[in-house]
């Protein structure tokens, strides 16, 4: 049955994936420059080797659809929902609509890829023409090698060499003149797709948070430019801030174009230069986005194999014996207080600070000597913005086995990161109220407070909040030994 095109003039598909934007979105310009009307297509693949989206990004992704849909809706351009493997639920809607040609934006994970050329080569053989485009990074990993033809391992480097192809970087694409085909009638509504968590639903705290959808992105990055982008350098670190741009699930789902956010940086910088200094600072961070997916490009196991294999031979504490600290470590009871506000911000929000992500994470590979595995796969559920690529490549810099990684042997004291990121306990204030009224003195580290300072905050070690569930000074030790074995045996 063939349901789509006009009398004559066979429509034109775009498939959405990571790109759920009208404007500055190579693949919607394309198609709509064919002047064919369009078909929008969004397929919900988790099978075939591609990892299931975790419970927040499920959240973000039926608000971002909606919004997407409602913005094409206004265009008269329908768009089509369907579930299961790519390989068969796209080329239907292809033959149904009787489409001449299909638009995407490419992905760099190993199985998109390869979902991704089979469809093309199987389109090319059906006589579709079949173009992909960059619509996700600035500087695709094939775009950069070292002098001996090689990857890169090192972001410095990577970041020096980015900036050759950063200087002819294209502009902005507007939103396109498009026409759109006849509702085909096809696929299904968005609560089908059953992406949002029902008993119970949890989500209340993002709601409050986000505002998922391309204007909603647009209001961020115009809000961080206008707001925060000036003391990015120097207060990005301090999670009370609020200094970042909080674009990240905004760019996850590519909501925003990444064009987009580092030319306007780069026009904030133009017309401001003495925030020279924190434009190529907040640049740069787009840059360990760029750098991330270039690793896992070019090693496509990131998401759970050591980048350095020596740490394959890793004496991590196992998950029965650890069990009980991993459970304190997610609901955010350690007794660390910088710890479990961050854990507890990611669980109520869905979005965590920078430097709180690397502290938790800390903590666990290196306190709880826990594997990154484990963190990563609940970061995997819990983050708004939790990325195939981002999330790996993060979490293996933390453990030390990554690539460029901070060296094992540097383990971050949560009681003096703390006291240097968070001096007054704003941030532990704000997600650990049992802790509110303890001078800032001690908010990092309550068990060193006299027994009449916690009284008269109203602490009960124990009681209203968790003893330390490890010794800072042992932990480190039994860390460092641990490391120790790795160094011996490769001796
Ligand atoms: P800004 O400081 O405003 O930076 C702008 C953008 O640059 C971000 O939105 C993001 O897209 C990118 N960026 C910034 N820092 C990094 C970085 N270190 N690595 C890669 N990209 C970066 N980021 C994710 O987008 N998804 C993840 O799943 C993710 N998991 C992480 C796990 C761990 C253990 C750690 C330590 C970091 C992780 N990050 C991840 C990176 C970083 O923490 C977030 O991108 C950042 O906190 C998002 O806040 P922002 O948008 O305000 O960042």
């Amino acid at each position: 049955m063939v349901v789509g095109g006009r009398e004559g003039v066979s429509p034109v598909v775009v498939w959405f994936r990571d790109d759920l934007r009208l404007a500055d979105n190579p693949a919607l310009t394309a198609a709509a420059a064919t002047g064919r009307p369009l078909v929008a297509l969004f397929c919900l693949d988790e099978g075939g080797g591609r990892r299931p989206l975790g419970g927040a990004a499920r959240w973000w992704l039926h608000h971002s659809l909606a919004s997407l849909g409602r913005d094409l809706h206004a265009r008269g351009v329908p768009l089509v929902l369907v579930r299961g493997p790519a390989e068969g639920a796209v080329p239907a809607v292809v033959q149904a609509t009787n489409a001449a040609e299909i638009h995407w934006n490419r992905r760099y994970d190993e199985a998109g890829r390869a979902v991704d050329a089979g469809l093309k080569a199987r389109f090319e053989a059906d006589g579709v023409r079949a173009t992909s485009h960059n619509g996700g990074l600035l500087v695709e990993p094939w775009t950069v090698s070292t002098k001996s033809g090689q990857f890169f391992k090192v972001f410095s480097p990577f970041w020096r060499a980015a900036q050759d192809p950063l200087a002819a970087l294209r502009q902005p694409l507007p939103v396109p003149e498009m026409t759109g085909a006849p509702e085909p009638g096809l696929g299904e509504p968005l609560e089908a797709l059953g992406l949002l968590p029902t008993k119970p639903d949890w989500s209340g705290g993002l709601r409050e948070t986000w505002q998922p959808g391309e204007a909603g992105a647009r209001e961020r990055l115009a809000e961080f430019l206008d707001h925060r982008l000036s003391h990015y350098a120097d207060r990005r670190d301090v999670p009370a801030a609020e200094a970042t741009s909080e674009l990240s699930p905004h760019l996850r789902f590519g909501e925003i174009g990444v064009v987009t956010v580092y030319r306007a940086a780069a026009h904030h910088g133009d017309a401001n230069p003495a925030d020279a200094r924190a434009v190529a600072k907040f640049q740069s961070e787009l840059g360990w986005r760029e750098f991330s997916h270039n690793l896992l490009y070019h090693f496509p196991d990131l998401g759970w194999r050591n980048f350095q294999d020596r740490f394959d031979a890793f004496p991590w504490r196992g998950e029965d014996e650890a069990s009980a600290d991993v459970a304190a470590w997610r609901q955010g009871l350690t007794g660390y207080p910088i710890v479990d506000a961050g854990m507890r911000q990611l669980w109520r929000t869905g979005g965590l600070h920078n430097r709180v992500r690397m502290i938790v994470a800390s903590f666990l590979v290196k306190h709880l000597m826990v594997h990154w595995r484990v963190g990563e796969a609940w970061f995997w559920d819990t983050l708004v913005d939790a990325d195939p690529a981002n999330n790996t490549a993060s979490w293996q810099w933390v453990a030390g086995s990554g690539a460029d990684a901070a060296p094992y042997f540097r383990i971050f004291n949560p009681i003096s990161q703390g006291e240097k990121f968070d001096p007054d306990g704003a941030y532990v204030r704000r997600w650990v109220p049992e802790l509110a009224r303890l001078p800032a003195k001690h908010i990092h580290s309550p068990w060193t407070a006299p027994g009449e300072v916690l009284a008269r905050a109203g602490v009960a070690l124990g009681r209203e909040y968790p003893h330390p569930i490890v010794d800072h000074d042992a932990a480190r030790h039994r860390a460092l030994a641990a490391f120790e074995t790795l160094r011996s045996n490769a001796a």
